[in-house]
């Protein structure tokens, strides 16, 4: 019998129904493929949706994302709605509020060099030939979202410093976030080659010496089948750049991990090619990592490859479909090992024949599935 599954649209602004409709197309051509449908339907979220409602996030779009198996989410964002009065909406609001409501704690990111664009990296090709990571992020808790003041301290608090502004953010994590995002990070290691690196500073922080023990009794006692090793943060900064290849997955807490999946992310070189998970007990999020360039948007040239690997994505880790996950990999590689380029991912040497749109890149992906 069929399946179905249900997927709440949220193509935003920008470049963001152009690439949406490619994803879709995908979606729709491995479900043919492998007896599975796939049901739609659209919300509104960022600047068309304070457009359409007043507000980032309308409740309609809530309730669609909510009661659906999987959310694909395009971009949000543009210089339209750009303001600094913080009495009026901003299209961040819809995301950050939607990741919020939907409990999702954990960003996957996976960083993986495609060979035909080796050379888009800033560094040599003989330290990114093969890298092929996933950052794991923390992404509800620590420090952005811990108690944090600043006010004017009349005395400098008795020290000898003089009266001043003064200013705190605190870094807490309770033992089970740190239990369920190790939980996470270890079982994409089993979907992938089985090693976890977790990234922490416990030569100096309490809340990293407790995220290391917990790390280690999770991996102990429920995942000793894959491998797991340690790594301080500012030596994680450094490792990444100069062996990347071998990390596979990398767990970290929320502001470590914002950090390093940047780092990371530049390895590759080119941010039209980057997707992301964002997951919790429910209904988890996919996304591509880039923004909405509404400098592009309308003209059909944008890259929808983040967009197509973000519901690569989708099928591994909301459906366990696996071997279409696995198609879609291998159609890009191939796509790509074609020569086939959009703009931002052209080289000096693409042939101005093989430079394509948005349409003829979602195609041309369709074709090799
Ligand atoms: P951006 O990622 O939108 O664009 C940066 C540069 O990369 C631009 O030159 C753009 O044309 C290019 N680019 C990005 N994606 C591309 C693609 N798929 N194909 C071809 N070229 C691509 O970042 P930005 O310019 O800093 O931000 C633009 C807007 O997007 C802002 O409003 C920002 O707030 C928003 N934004 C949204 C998200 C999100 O929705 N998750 C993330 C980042 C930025």
């Amino acid at each position: 019998m069929t399946k179905t599954y249900n997927i709440c649209l949220l193509p935003g602004d920008g470049i963001g129904p152009e690439i949406i409709a490619e994803g879709v197309k995908v979606l729709d051509a491995v479900g043919a493929k492998y007896d599975t449908a796939f049901s739609y339907t659209e919300a509104l979220l960022g600047g068309c949706a304070i457009d359409a409602c007043g507000t980032a996030l309308p409740d309609e779009t809530l309730r669609v994302a909510e009661a659906s198996d999987a959310v694909l989410l395009a971009a949000v964002g543009g210089p339209k709605w750009d303001t600094t009065d913080p009495a009026k909406p901003r299209p961040e609001q819809g995301l950050l509020g939607i990741r919020k409501a939907l409990g999702l704690y954990t960003n996957l990111r996976p960083v993986q060099i495609f060979n035909a664009l080796a050379d888009a990296s800033t560094l040599k090709p003989e330290i990114v030939d093969g890298v092929d990571m996933m950052i794991v992020r923390e992404l509800t808790g620590g420090l952005y979202f811990g108690r944090r003041e600043r006010f004017y301290d009349e005395d400098g608090c008795g020290t000898s410093g003089a009266a001043g502004q003064r200013a705190y953010d605190t870094l807490e994590y309770r033992e089970y976030e740190v239990e369920r995002i190790a939980r996470q990070a270890f079982e994409a290691a089993r979907k992938r080659r089985n090693k976890v690196t977790s990234v922490d500073k416990a030569n100096v922080l309490e809340t990293s010496r407790m995220w290391r023990e917990i790390v280690h009794r999770i991996g102990a006692q429920e995942y000793p089948d894959v491998e797991l090793e340690d790594l301080l943060v500012d030596n994680t900064a450094m490792q990444l750049i100069s062996r990347p290849v071998d990390f596979d997955v990398v767990v970290t807490e929320n502001m470590f991990g914002d950090i390093l999946s940047d780092e990371a992310a530049q390895i590759t070189g080119s941010l039209g090619m980057l997707a992301s998970a964002s997951l919790g007990d429910g209904t988890a999020l996919y996304e591509p990592s880039h923004g909405s360039a509404p400098d592009i948007a309308g003209r059909g040239i944008a890259n929808p490859l983040a967009q197509i690997l973000s519901v690569e994505m989708m099928l591994r880790y909301s459906f366990d479909m696996n071997e279409a996950a696995d198609d879609i990999r291998r159609a890009v590689t191939a796509v790509l090992d074609e020569g086939w380029r959009t703009g931002d991912i052209k080289q000096v040497d693409t042939l101005a024949d093989k430079i394509v749109g948005t349409v003829a890149m979602g195609d041309l992906v369709v074709s090799h599935l």
